[in-house]
């Protein structure tokens, strides 16, 4: 049913930005549960992303219990820039702060020297001139509510699932691409690497076509420790004239963005939100409001927090306060200027459609029915699959993107069922007993064995049925036993019985082979046996009775013979010798 439509294009060498390491992924569906797009799919048991749904928000990453997170690596490509004539400017996202515990641009600025950058700015200079552009927009009027466009999984999200939201998304370049277009009027054949904490900045990097590059912190971290850099370490040296007051460096903390106005234009309530659920919420109920400007961040606590920020100390409550103290540190000094050449900073996003299947009414009860959903009540949304509902989970699979078997309810009470099937059909008896002797499980064959006739007998103690004392010691010894042949008297019925003991749920295992009918052979034989022997040592005596008379007969013959032929020869002896 899914139609094979290309989304968007992959990096080379990965087939995404994003994706999860098959050898970790342990298929426990969290990332997907997560998932605010459900733009995660599940093949061969392995997490995979579904490139044309994702918005790169990085929450996958951090739900992920295996840690099987592959963001897709521009280190070489960095490496290849910076080993090339043309000369590298790096732009650096200001949550560098906590992320490399330094509190000074310029020390960032030397490490990059180190490891052959060119030159090196803060992407703050470009949000500076981002919000000169939001607040002549917002001014010029026209705008019912007004959404900020710096966090470019929130656009893509609204791009692609918030069609209604996409009036209201500001036509402005990100930082980023705004600070990559004021460095290309002045280092118009140099070469421009981003680098900040953030995924979905790949993406919108490459879709821009203005940056060559964008390295995640984590990749930095990597480049400056193959060199031995340590920016913190770096002996402290004098800020480089860095006297400019620039509340643009508050961007990567919730309501940094609103921080960055100097004076608020009138008409509209000033409401920063972060995290990419409550996003949805708000855009959500977008249609409803009015009169709003949203700053809207994926990331709790906004980029300061992003997916590939370098965890520090104190976690995303210090990193905000890092900021805070950053950006606050030439306040009262002249107002950062912004380079010239002024290039446009307005730009239009067009909606996306992930252009999925839309399966029939029909074909999503038929999916639903294959787990035993065949009415509403069936229902149970429990969400396990990392559907939220039933149904949603239904258009996943007409899509291709789930498969039945994700559905652990159903799963649970098939296995359960089939397991209760191959116990009750069994040939053997078989048994379980707990730790104190009760019967937890027991099969047809194994009443018939021991002669039960009641009906409920799980939960009751075993010895009021038969006598566990095999069980009892197995137990106390911790030893299995195997093959030992009872007789029970009760039934007349002969046992082999093997019992395992289940340490770990403190349950013995108990399986009993009927026997009987081998073991009334093995008498019946052994009864054979003695009468054959019996008849077989009667016919060996009369035989040897019968030889010894022939023997005695023959014996008599031969002594008369003997005595006759003597007699014969002395006749004829004396005859002759005469
Ligand atoms: S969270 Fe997702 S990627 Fe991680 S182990 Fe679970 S299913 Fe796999
Ligand atoms: S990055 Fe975000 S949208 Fe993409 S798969 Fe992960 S959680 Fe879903
Ligand atoms: S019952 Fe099954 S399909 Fe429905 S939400 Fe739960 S796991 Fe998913």
């Amino acid at each position: 049913m899914r139609q094979n439509l290309s989304g968007y294009k992959g990096l080379a060498g990965m087939a995404g930005y994003l994706d999860f390491r098959d050898a970790r992924c342990k298929d426990c569906y969290k990332c997907l549960r997560g998932c605010p797009a459900k733009a995660i799919e599940v093949v061969g048991r392995h997490a995979k992303i579904i490139e044309k749904r994702c918005v790169l928000c990085g929450k996958c990453t951090r739900l992920c219990p295996q840690n099987a997170k592959a963001v897709h690596s521009e280190l070489e490509k960095a490496e290849r820039l910076l080993a090339a004539p043309a000369g590298v400017i790096a732009s650096v996202a200001p949550s560098f702060v906590t992320s490399f515990g330094v509190r000074d641009f310029a020390l960032m600025r030397l490490a990059l020297g180190k490891i052959g950058f060119a030159d090196a700015e803060e992407t703050a200079v470009g949000a500076r001139a981002v919000t000169e552009e939001y607040r002549r927009l917002l001014v010029s009027g026209g705008y019912r509510n007004f959404i900020t466009s710096s966090c470019p999984a929130v656009n893509t999200m609204i791009q692609l699932y918030y069609p209604a939201a996409l009036e209201f998304l500001a036509p402005v370049d990100s930082p980023m691409t705004a600070h990559a277009k004021l460095l290309r009027v002045r280092y118009p054949d140099a070469k421009i690497i981003f680098i900040g904490p953030c995924i979905a900045k790949k993406k919108e990097a490459e879709e821009g076509g203005i940056i060559d590059c964008v390295l995640t912190f984590e990749e930095l971290n990597e480049m400056l420790a193959k060199k031995g850099v340590v920016p913190s370490d770096i002996a402290r040296i004098k800020a480089d004239g860095d006297t400019e007051e620039n509340p643009a460096r508050f961007y990567p903390i919730s309501r940094g963005i609103i921080k960055s106005f100097k004076e608020y234009p009138s008409g509209y309530e000033y409401v920063a939100v972060d995290g990419i659920e409550r996003c949805n919420e708000v855009l959500k109920n977008i249609g409803s409001l009015s009169g709003m400007f949203l700053e809207l961040n994926s990331c709790e606590y906004a980029c300061v927090n992003g997916p590939c920020a370098l965890s520090a100390p104190g976690g995303a409550v210090k990193a905000n306060e890092d900021i805070r103290i950053y950006a606050k540190k030439n306040e009262g000094g002249g107002a950062v200027k912004l380079p010239g050449g002024n290039p446009t900073l307005l730009c239009a996003r067009k909606r996306l459609r992930p252009n999925e299947y839309v399966p029939t009414e029909r074909e999503i009860r038929e999916i639903l029915a294959r787990t035993g959903k065949r009415v509403e009540s069936d229902e149970l949304n429990c969400g396990a699959c990392g559907y939220n509902t039933c149904r949603e989970k239904a258009w996943a699979v007409a899509n291709g993107y789930a498969v039945t078997e994700m559905c652990v309810p159903y799963m649970r009470e098939r296995a359960e069922s089939m397991s209760y099937e191959i116990i009750q059909n069994s040939p053997n008896g078989i048994m379980l007993l707990d730790g104190d002797f009760h019967i937890t499980e027991i099969n047809a064959k194994a009443m018939e064995l021991f002669g039960i006739d009641e009906k409920s007998v799980r939960g009751r103690d075993a010895g009021d049925f038969f006598n566990p004392s095999d069980f009892v010691i197995a137990y106390d010894k911790g030893e299995n036993v195997y093959k030992k042949k009872l007789y029970v008297h009760k039934t007349a019925r002969h046992v082999e019985l093997t019992i395992v003991i289940l340490s770990a749920h403190k349950v013995l295992f108990g399986v009993m082979k009927d026997i009987t009918a081998e073991e009334n052979y093995n008498v019946r034989l052994n009864s054979v046996k003695l009468e054959t022997f019996a008849i077989t040592d009667e016919v060996i005596k009369k035989q040897m009775r019968v030889a010894q008379e022939i023997a005695s007969l023959l014996g008599e013959t031969t002594a008369e013979t003997k005595v006759a032929l003597l007699k014969l020869k002395k006749t004829i002896g004396k005859d002759g010798a005469d």
